[in-house]
């Protein structure tokens, strides 16, 4: 009977916000219509200012961290009711479309989805945020517990100006919960990801002419083509580890034996230990020519979130959460890592991929699915409640 009572609180909960998923979408909007590219500042505070005010507006206290190559970063304080640690709410305003995108690519609904650049990773999941912190206040007269929300605007770039201020946010959180985009159609959470690392390897070979003096160069391309072979032996996919020379260059002129090439190259890992080894053998590369020289540079940026018991002990509570109204949730694995692998990394029990269901992260279809927004919301409303 208590059971049954309570899954109609949940259900009444669903109702509320799928009377408020037009609202819900039309805000989405408002933010997809503010461009906020990584590399751009002026635009990226622009929109850190106008969601600044949208918190505020709910009786947050708003504070902008000084960044100088990048965004502002945002975080917003809000009081509980009850004397409990907060739980932090994790994101980022900051997408990988340059500005001018919206001219091509402008934000329209169509067949029940909302399009858009940074609709799904991840201005959806800031709107949600703002939805579901104005519920809980209605629902509670106050959020029964304090809530400290951080967006960044460097995540799409390795979070490079914002990473200590989320680690000492996530240190004092009894919980890390990050709005990126759900995992998949069914919209599963986010147990696991990988690390990701970048590399540069620059080859230094010796130039000469390509017609008059062939025997005396040692080409750098030669070389640089001979170590992106060896380098992709590293792959090891069923293991979790994948390397790829994503971006090459070299050469001046086609009859030089070329003196310089360079190749960028993306390292992902499914386990800490794998990203000490790998990082090892990057930086013990030989060179096959010995005349030419080698030099790695980079690093693994974000170690892999691995599925600890603090991870698992939240996917619990969500999976719980969401039985409330007969949804089974799903966890998944992902390769691409977020802000939550810093956290999940200190052992702050961190849930991920809370965020929009849709596709097209970071490419001209990313939308999100509209009638999928309520759940996430109710998701949301009671992971601050119980985490
Ligand atoms: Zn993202």
């Amino acid at each position: 009977m208590r059971a049954k009572q309570e899954g109609n609180i949940w259900r009444e909960r669903l109702r509320y916000f799928e009377a408020r998923q037009e609202a819900l979408a039309s805000t989405i909007r408002e933010f997809v219509e503010i461009e906020s590219p990584s590399d751009a500042k002026p635009a990226a505070d622009r929109m850190g200012q106008f969601l600044a005010a949208k918190f505020e507006a709910l009786g947050g206290r708003a504070r902008l961290h000084r960044a100088q190559d990048f965004g502002d970063s945002l975080q917003i304080d809000f009081p509980g009711r009850e004397k409990r640690q907060p739980v932090l709410l994790l994101g980022h305003f900051d997408t990988v479309y340059p500005l001018g995108t919206l001219q091509t690519m402008p934000c329209h609904a169509a067949d029940g989805r909302l399009y858009g650049p940074g609709v799904l990773d991840m201005k959806s999941g800031i709107a949600l945020m703002l939805c579901v912190i104005e519920a809980l206040q209605t629902w509670h007269a106050g959020l029964p517990r304090p809530v400290t929300v951080f967006l960044v605007s460097d995540e799409e770039v390795g979070s490079s100006s914002s990473r200590k201020i989320t680690e000492s946010l996530a240190k004092e959180s009894a919980a890390v919960l990050v709005l990126e985009p759900a995992a998949g159609p069914r919209g599963a959470v986010k147990t696991a990801r990988k690390g990701v690392g970048e590399y540069k390897l620059t080859v230094q070979g010796v130039a000469a002419h390509a017609g008059l003096d062939p025997g005396k160069g040692h080409s750098a391309i030669v070389e640089l083509a001979r170590q992106i072979t060896a380098l992709s032996k590293l792959n090891d996919l069923q293991r979790g580890i994948s390397v790829n020379a994503g971006v090459i260059r070299g050469g001046t002129r086609t009859n030089v034996i070329a003196a310089e090439a360079t190749a960028e190259i993306d390292v992902r890992i499914k386990l800490a230990k794998q990203a000490i080894i790998l990082d090892r053998r990057l930086r013990s590369l030989k060179p096959f020519d010995k005349r030419c020289k080698l030099t790695v540079e980079g690093g693994v940026n974000r170690m892999p979130m691995e599925r600890n018991a603090g991870v698992v002990a939240l996917y619990k509570k969500a999976v719980a959460v969401a039985k409330q109204i007969d949804w089974k949730l799903e966890e998944a694995a992902v390769g691409g890592g977020s802000d939550g692998n810093f956290t999940a990394g200190l052992g702050v029990p961190t849930l991920d991929g809370l965020g929009g269901v849709g596709s097209g992260a970071h490419a001209v279809h990313e939308h999100v699915v509209i009638s999928e927004l309520p759940r996430r919301a109710l998701l949301l409303a009671g992971m601050i409640e119980s985490a």
